[in-house]
């Protein structure tokens, strides 16, 4: 049996588990637990548990399983862990790891959440975080030692976009024996291979792309199936950031037409940004695969499209950018992205507003930013949609 199918194909069928009646479409197995003919199946089943079998749904769902052996076939990894957000990945990720005396590397440029977790929940366990420049090659050297555990970035940041050699930044961590650690949120399963660039564990945000409209939270561990079932799996089902079932089934449709969906989006992106680069209202377009981004070259090495967000720096500050925002017809102001209706975001404002106006500087994040994240409308509505924005400004 041909085992070795294409991206599509395996979105729409890896890890379907069928019941005795042969749906056709995935079941929403919506069970807390599960039914031992005899106390000696339940005692054995406590013991060790078998292929098919699960004991409670903190610790595994038929529905959940099947979400993460259809990601583990598209991302090309041994195993994956289902979460409750993709928060409780991160956390997951990072504490199931992690210990006292410990030291972790991370790039500076990272969702506020993330900064949350690095600079204040594993400081108070006795974990020590230094952030670096995630562009500069030379930092991320200085700053991996022998202490090292833990290597943690977002592969394309947000909302400055700026991308992270994943090969040269793995390499010095591997030198140390350091585990690295991608938020791949930005890239996409889909337009970014991190596991074979060098990441040894890679996380998503389903929340995003994955279920892609707007309807749940969810979060996925990917590694070695020993990092998942030995390292991660103990503490998720222990401390309780498990997927629901009914969420799982949510993403496992998504997953379906997540291709479909990032291919489209992507195109578009691409078309906007060629459309806005060069418009008198806008001081730069920032956009992976314009051959203005000043990390062009990394960026089309490591990634098969240039993904689906695009950034626009309007000149005249807040007030311009709000203008913006306000006459755009289509798009709507949100925070979410990667979803099938394209959002535009005011960073400054809203998802970094807690930063100091100097962090926000040192990351980029001016206050004519606007992230905008595109989805799958037509792209010409789109462009005219941002084009005739941009005259209000
Ligand atoms: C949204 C996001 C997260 C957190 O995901 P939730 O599902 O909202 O918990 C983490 N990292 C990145 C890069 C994100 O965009």
């Amino acid at each position: 049996m041909k085992n070795d199918w294409n991206t599509r194909t395996k979105l729409v069928h890896a890890g379907t588990r069928r019941s005795q009646y042969g749906e056709v479409s995935e079941s929403i197995f919506m069970t807390q637990g599960f039914v031992y003919e005899t106390a000696e199946d339940a005692e054995a089943r406590f013991v060790a548990l078998g292929d098919d079998e699960f004991i409670y749904a903190r610790y595994g769902n038929p529905t959940v399983r099947m979400f993460e052996d259809r990601i583990a076939a598209l991302e090309g990894a041994e195993d994956a862990f289902a979460t409750a957000s993709g928060m409780a990945a991160v956390s997951g990720a990072l504490t199931s790891m992690l210990k006292a005396g410990d030291h972790v590397v991370s790039s500076r440029a990272l969702f506020g959440s993330c900064l949350y977790i690095l600079e204040e929940v594993l400081g108070r366990f006795g974990v020590s975080v230094d952030f670096v420049d995630g562009t500069d090659i030379e930092a991320w050297k200085a700053a991996i030692g022998p202490q090292t555990r833990a290597v943690f970035f977002e592969s394309i940041s947000n909302p400055t976009l700026e991308v992270i050699d994943i090969k040269a930044v793995s390499a010095l961590a591997h030198e140390v024996g350091a585990i690295v650690v991608a938020d791949n949120v930005f890239a996409t399963p889909i337009f970014q291979r991190s596991l074979e660039l060098g990441a040894d564990v890679v996380i998503y945000s389903a929340t995003k792309h994955i279920d892609g409209q707007g309807r749940a939270l969810g979060g996925v561990i990917l590694g070695t199936r020993e990092f998942i079932r030995g390292t991660v799996e103990p503490y998720m089902k222990h401390t309780g950031g498990s997927m629901s079932p009914f969420t799982a089934w949510i993403m496992l449709k998504g997953l379906e037409t997540l291709d479909l969906r990032c291919r489209a989006q992507a195109q578009s992106a691409s078309a906007i940004a060629e459309a806005v680069q060069g418009n008198a209202a806008v001081s730069s377009v920032i956009y992976p695969f314009l051959k203005e981004h000043p990390q062009n070259a990394l960026a089309r090495a490591q990634m098969q499209k240039g993904g689906t967000m695009v950034s626009l720096d309007i000149k005249g500050g807040q007030a311009a950018a709000f203008r913006f925002l306000n006459a755009l017809e289509v798009i709507l102001i949100s925070n979410n992205l990667g979803d099938a209706k394209s959002i535009a975001t005011h960073p400054a404002t809203t998802t970094h507003q807690r930063l100091t106006p100097e962090q926000r500087a040192s990351l980029g994040i001016g206050d004519g930013l606007v992230r905008i994240s595109v989805g799958i409308e037509d792209t010409d509505d789109l462009i005219w949609d941002i084009m005739n924005a941009l005259k209000a400004v």
